[in-house]
């Protein structure tokens, strides 16, 4: 096992990496911009490298610089968290040709999943069923593309190969509209991506988001850890997350789910992995992979009682799975909650100093949040402040903990979401489950800003 691990990450992600650490005795160096000196795991590190001003692209995504902090520490592996440089296959190449293992897949493994048209091959390979959609990128000839749209049959939605959180992506209703949606979406890529091909998928009208979670070691072991629900999203992020999906029959989740094993085997996926598929009339259709540990992975932790985040570093390690997919045991319901700094209603952004912090407790509640009393929120990052996972042995429970620890949690000097996932939690089609990817959407137009 390794003795140290630099944390190449912040926030909440960079704690909970921390923790993962701490608890199997590994050491841990914690890099940092300026604006995150005074951070609670920086002072939990055993050391730690200032690598740069604010700015992400001067310290977070600055490789030479977290290179650098690795080599002067003598940490033997990197942990990239999520977002940043987590799924960028030259840092995870530049990592391990400077002699460090990078805790998540192969290079090349990134570089097939990091674009969405080569991953969606990729899968169609290995029998994961996908989006109906172009074979591959759009080409260049306008009349094809039109032609392959009506193939397709309207509504269409076009997408970036390169795209990423959510950004790269145009619905087009009618071919008048097709085109000029095209041309948008590639120069928008280009300028986003530095990459302008495009691709084209069925529209679906009223998917749920379903996620399959894997790990995967370098002998071709792999299991799945169940799914997640991440319908609850706006603007394309997720919002609130839980595992099981409500109302899916378990032996609809174990098909899709040792598909998912089964294309790790042939690909030879390593690591923490999510297949991320949307759901529709019992069918699944894959969207995209991501080759890292998600935001969302405590519902599945507190679901089957595995620590993703050590079983990353056992795997990078080169430790086998300690487990086949029978040792798998599901238990219970889990929801997390996202709590960002910004208006629950007008969503924006909400930076500042933390005047009172008050996180809730008791049986079932989980809090991963790098915050505390007088915490500073930095204007220059993602606005998620930490996450709120509730469980319990029926989805009613999990719900029932989560609005008592909502109504007490305070967090003063800043606005949250919180009243947002209030009134979520009190929403009869949620408490119902099974809601679509749009309902967060069209709800948000009906709700009532209080006082107005
Ligand atoms: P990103 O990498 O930016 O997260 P994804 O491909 O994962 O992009 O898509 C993000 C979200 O966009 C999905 O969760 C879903 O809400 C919506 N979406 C993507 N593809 C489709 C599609 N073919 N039909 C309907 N909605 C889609």
């Amino acid at each position: 096992m390794f003795e140290k691990i630099l944390i190449a990450n912040r926030g909440e992600i960079a704690l909970r990496i921390q923790r993962a650490c701490r608890e199997m005795g590994i050491k841990t160096v914690v890099v940092h911009s300026e604006a995150d000196s005074e951070a609670k795991y920086v002072r939990l590190a055993d050391e730690s490298v200032c690598i740069g001003p604010a700015p992400s692209s001067q310290s977070y995504l600055n490789i030479p610089a977290i290179i650098s902090a690795a080599e002067v520490t003598d940490a033997e592996a990197i942990h990239p968290g999520y977002g940043f440089l987590s799924e960028n296959a030259d840092f995870a190449d530049k990592v391990e040709r400077s002699g460090f293992v990078f805790i998540g897949p192969r290079a090349d493994t990134i570089r097939l999943m990091g674009d969405k048209v080569s991953a969606k091959n990729a899968m169609k390979d290995a029998d994961v069923p996908c989006v109906p959609g172009s074979e591959g990128a759009l080409p260049e000839d306008p009349k094809e593309v039109v032609r392959i749209a009506r193939g397709v049959g309207y509504p269409v939605i076009i997408k970036a190969a390169g795209g990423g959180g959510g950004r790269g992506m145009r619905v087009v209703h009618t071919e008048a509209a097709l085109l000029n949606a095209v041309s948008l979406t590639r120069s928008e890529a280009q300028a986003a991506f530095s990459n302008p091909m495009v691709y084209l998928e069925k529209y679906l009208e009223n998917p749920r988001h379903v996620e399959i979670q894997v790990l995967a070691d370098e002998f071709r072991s792999a299991v799945y850890l169940g799914e997640r629900d991440c319908s609850m999203q706006r603007r394309h992020q997720k919002v609130i997350e839980e595992a099981p999906a409500p109302g899916i029959a378990p032996r609809i989740i174990a098909k899709i789910g040792e598909r998912c094993a089964d294309a790790c085997r042939k690909i030879g996926y390593r690591g923490a992995g999510t297949f991320e598929f949307l759901y529709e009339n019992e069918e699944f259709f894959f969207i995209e992979m991501n080759t890292r540990v998600q935001v969302e992975h405590p519902v599945t932790e507190l679901t089957t009682g595995i620590d993703i985040v050590q079983e990353q570093i056992r795997i990078a390690a080169g430790e086998k799975l300690r487990f086949r997919q029978r040792d798998i045991e599901k238990r219970g319901h889990a929801i997390e909650c996202r709590i960002n700094a910004e208006d629950p209603f007008t969503f924006a952004p909400s930076p500042g100093r933390i005047t009172s912090w008050h996180p809730p407790g008791g049986p079932g509640i989980r809090v991963d949040s790098h915050v505390y009393h007088g915490y500073f929120v930095p204007p220059h990052y993602d606005s998620m402040i930490g996450k709120v996972i509730a469980y319990g042995e029926t989805r009613e429970q999990a719900m029932a903990r989560m609005h008592v620890a909502l109504s007490e949690m305070v967090v003063e000097g800043i606005k949250t979401n919180i009243p947002l996932h209030q009134q979520l939690l009190a929403d009869e089609n949620f408490r119902r489950g099974g809601t679509s990817i749009h309902y967060l959407e069209q709800r948000l137009a009906k709700i009532k800003k209080p006082g107005g």
